[in-house]
This record gives C-alpha cells, sequence and structure tokens, in this order.
C-alpha cells in the first residue's frame, strides 16, 4: 500500500505550534518513506474562515519548508483539497448513509437535549443522547416539519460495539460505543455536515493510508471509524501525537510567550532551527544527536520513537538551537533575513554596501538568541552621529578626552586603518600620555559608540574604515566638549 499522509488544518487566523509539529511530523513520515503529503483545508466553516487565515497556512508551511505534494495551490488526483469546495461530494454520501437506512433525522430542540442532559446526570449517567427520534413516524416527522423545526441528521451508532485501534503512537486502544454520547450528528440543522463525517469521505477519496494528528482527537477516531465501516471503507492507520505543554505544564499558549508560528518567525527564530526544535517535541532519534538538518531529520523519523507522554516546550533549548543556527547560518542568506529587522528600526539600508554589511553580520552574530536583536548590536556599525549615554559621559574628563584627540590625531595621519594599526595606534597613544588600562580604552570605546560596552574595537573599527572612524572621533569630541548626549 502506498504512504499518502494528510495535513488538514481549519484556518483558523494562526498557526499553533502544534499544528506546526504535526505538519512536520506528517511530513518528515511521507519523506521517509517516499510517500505523498497531501494538503487539506477543512474550511467548511465558511463564515469564520477567510481568505487571510488561509494564507496563514501557506506562508507557515512554506516558511517551515513543507511542501505538500498534493493541495490547493498545487493540484493533484484527488481533489478540490478544500473542503468548502466538496459540498458535492459530502452530499452524495449523506445520501448512501440515507440509504442504507444508517442515519434518522432529529428534530430535538436545544432545550430538549439539554434536558436529557441534565435528567440523566441527576441519575449518575453519562450524558447521552438517548435516541429519542430515531424512531419517529413519518406524520410525526412532518408535523414537526410544519412546527418549523429544521432537523439534524444523527447516525445509529451500532450497540454493544467497541471500537479497537492499534495507535502507531498510543498503543491499542478500545473505546466502547456506549461511550460516544450516543447516535451522533452528522449534518446540523443548516444542512451542514460535521467534521467527523467530512474527514472520513476526504480521507477515504483521498486514499490516506495514515491519519497523523494530535490526542486531543482520539475521541473523534472510534465515531470516525464507524463511519469508515457504514461505508465500507478500508480504515487507516492512526496515530495520534502527544500534546505540547509549557513548562508549568498547562497546554502551551500565547501566556507562555508564544505560540504560533508566524510570532517565532517574527522574533527572529531562523526557520532551521524552528522546525528542528519542533521535530524533537515528542520524538527523539535513536542516536541522540540534536542538532540535524532536514534530510537527517527525514532519514531518522520513526513513529516508533514518537513518545505517546506530553512534550514539554521549553524555550531556553529553542534559544539555544537558534543560537547555533545563527553561528553557522550561510552569511548571505543570514543578512537577507536580518535586513527587515534593521528597516523596521529605522536604518536606510540602501545606503549600506552588500558585501559590508554581511561582514557587520558576521561580526555580532554570536551575539544574537533571534534575529530581531539584530539592530541593537548592529547600531554601532551603521549609525556615526550617536549619542553619548550618561554613564559614558560621566565617566570622561579632560585628561582622558585628550586621549582621543591624541588618538584621532593619529589616526588622520594614517593612509588607513584596519585591525592591527588600531592596536598598535592605541599603544602609541597610551604610550605617548601615559595613559593605560581603562583610562586608555574607554575614552576610545566611548569616543567611537558613545557606550562603555559593545564589540571588540578593532573589529569595528577595521569595518568602519578611517573616513567613518575620523567622522565619529570629531563627532564626540564636539559632544563631550559641549556636554551633549
Ligand atoms: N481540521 C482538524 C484540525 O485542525 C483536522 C483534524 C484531523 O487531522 O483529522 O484539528
Amino acid at each position: 500500500m502506498s504512504v499518502r499522509v494528510r495535513f488538514a488544518p481549519s484556518p483558523t487566523g494562526f498557526m499553533h505550534v502544534g499544528n506546526a509539529r504535526t505538519a512536520l511530523f506528517t511530513h518528515l513520515f511521507a519523506r521517509h518513506q517516499g510517500g505523498t503529503f497531501v494538503l487539506r483545508i477543512e474550511d467548511t466553516d465558511t463564515e469564520r474562515h477567510s481568505e487571510d487565515a488561509v494564507n496563514v497556512i501557506y506562508d507557515a508551511l512554506k516558511w517551515m519548508e513543507l511542501s505538500w505534494d498534493e493541495g490547493p495551490l498545487k493540484g493533484g488526483n484527488f481533489g478540490p483539497y478544500r473542503q468548502s469546495e466538496r459540498t458535492d461530494i459530502y452530499k452524495e454520501y449523506i445520501e448512501i448513509l440515507k440509504e442504507k437506512g444508517l442515519v434518522y433525522e432529529c428534530f430535538c430542540s436545544k432545550e430538549e437535549l439539554d434536558n436529557m442532559r441534565q435528567e440523566q446526570l441527576k441519575k449518575g449517567l453519562p450524558p447521552k443522547y438517548t435516541g429519542k427520534c430515531r424512531h419517529l413516524t413519518k406524520d410525526e416527522k412532518e408535523r414537526l416539519k410544519k412546527e418549523g423545526r429544521k432537523p439534524v441528521l444523527r447516525f445509529k451508532v451500532p450497540q454493544d460495539r467497541i471500537v479497537i485501534w492499534k495507535d502507531l503512537v498510543k498503543g491499542a486502544i478500545s473505546i466502547g460505543a456506549e461511550q460516544l454520547g450516543g447516535d451522533f450528528v452528522i449534518v446540523r440543522s443548516n444542512g451542514m455536515p460535521v467534521y467527523n463525517f467530512v474527514v472520513v469521505i476526504d480521507d477515504a477519496l483521498m486514499r490516506i493510508s495514515h491519519v497523523i494528528r494530535g490526542e486531543d482527537h482520539i475521541s473523534n477516531t472510534p465515531k470516525q471509524i464507524l463511519l469508515y465501516e457504514a461505508f465500507g471503507f478500508n480504515v487507516p492507520e492512526f496515530a495520534h501525537l502527544p500534546m505540547i505543554l509549557g513548562e508549568d505544564r498547562s497546554k502551551l499558549s500565547k501566556r507562555h510567550g508564544s505560540a504560533s508560528v508566524a510570532e517565532f518567525k517574527d522574533k527572529g527564530y531562523l526557520p532551521e532551527a524552528f522546525t528542528n526544535f519542533i521535530a524533537l517535541l515528542g520524538w527523539y532519534p535513536k542516536d541522540g544527536k540534536e542538532i540535524l538538518s532536514r534530510e537527517e531529520l527525514i532519514e531518522r523519523f520513526d513513529m516508533k520513537d514518537v513518545n505517546s507522554s506530553p512534550a514539554i516546550f521549553n524555550f531556553e533549548k529553542l534559544n539555544w538551537m537558534n543560537k547555533e543556527y545563527i553561528k553557522a547560518y550561510d552569511v548571505s542568506k543570514l543578512t537577507e533575513m536580518i535586513i527587515p529587522y534593521l528597516e523596521k528600526a529605522g536604518f536606510d539600508i540602501g545606503k549600506f554596501d552588500r558585501k559590508w554589511l554581511e561582514k557587520v553580520v558576521d561580526a555580532t552574530r554570536d551575539y544574537l538568541t533571534v534575529l530581531s536583536e539584530a539592530p541593537v548590536y548592529m547600531e554601532t556599525f551603521l549609525k556615526d552621529d550617536f549619542e553619548i549615554e550618561k554613564d559614558a559621559a560621566e565617566f570622561m574628563n579632560e585628561e582622558r578626552l585628550n586621549v582621543v584627540k591624541k588618538f584621532l590625531e593619529k589616526v588622520e595621519s594614517a593612509p588607513e586603518i584596519d585591525g592591527e594599526l588600531f592596536k598598535k595606534i592605541v599603544k602609541e597613544t597610551g604610550k605617548e600620555l601615559g595613559a593605560k588600562g581603562k583610562n586608555l580604552f574607554m575614552p576610545i570605546r566611548i569616543a567611537l559608540t558613545g557606550k562603555m560596552k559593545g564589540v571588540e574595537l578593532d573589529i569595528l573599527v577595521s569595518l568602519l574604515g578611517k573616513d567613518r572612524v575620523v567622522k565619529r572621533l570629531h563627532h564626540a569630541i564636539s559632544k563631550l566638549e559641549r556636554r551633549e548626549p
């Protein structure tokens, strides 16, 4: 049997980390087995689903490089791949169930259902639909329709059945039909078929071999298996992935920091680092290697190694991993990704030479945890008309200002300046003025950056070049003399 798996998100407007992990595991599973990865958009709830929300899904998948073989924007032999375009198909299959006598109209109002529930609870029974409308006569139905009641369609749950499946992650699961809450609704009173019904039709018609999804869907699976059986479809394999929790062991949400893919992207996590980290949420390779390229993930991924207990989302580990990826990343690509953050921070990036910018990125990348921090570290290289910070201004006095002036004199008479020459000039300045240690280095740092802390000065100076160094020194001297910030 060929492996065909699908990722079936509902366009809610944001892609939760849990969904991203489902997409990734499904993708890795498909690629490892040489199977087909299908994307299906579950947008039956048309009112809630805007095109923007669908684009959020595409963007997240593209960012994580989870390309789909079949689906919207791509096509395939089993489309359409958006549920909103499959209504006619669903109607056809609803008719089949009607013909088989496996469904019936139910006219119970919300109030009646609530009362039913209350009574059961009072008796200490688990709430379920009693099957009240199962045996309505034609006349009774007509009368109820005349009253203006709009029926739902319920599926007749077979009694005394135990639904069993061997979950690829959770192991054998068995759920008695009596635990399903009675005959369940498959078409709402407004004519919309519900998730448990459409998902079965879609998975069956799309020839899905393995259904991979979050464990919050376990309670839906027995209902779906009963529907597969009702149609005589092959039942696929199921793999229910463990929940993702925050460190306080509650479901991961925005409260923990971020929970949606777009937020991680905006903060400046690299897609490779994020994906690598997500891959380790509930799965661990046998050889224990943690930094893994996409190829390595595909090669190692095995559903057998997916843990059945919840995965804890550890932000510290993600940060560590992102730092590692930033250190090793292709500098040109990294620069490309950093530029939007610089522009957002107000820098006119067009005026800098691209190769030079790459050198600045290279000089500062080790300081970064996420790319959104880049402007803070790169500012020193980009901004010549900086302000003098308060502690830096307070540190300066006449003697220290003289160090700066002497240093400037020497830079001006040099043909160009690089890291080596910088060190030499500093040494000479110190010797001539009898200044050393903090009294020598700090005034120069302050005059070049306006700050008391920062990057290595020889690197800064060699990247600025003589003209900009001279310009900065004049700028700082004039500010310090006039005691301006
Ligand atoms: N649309 C469902 C969800 O986003 C899909 C569940 C499934 O994979 O069956 O949770």
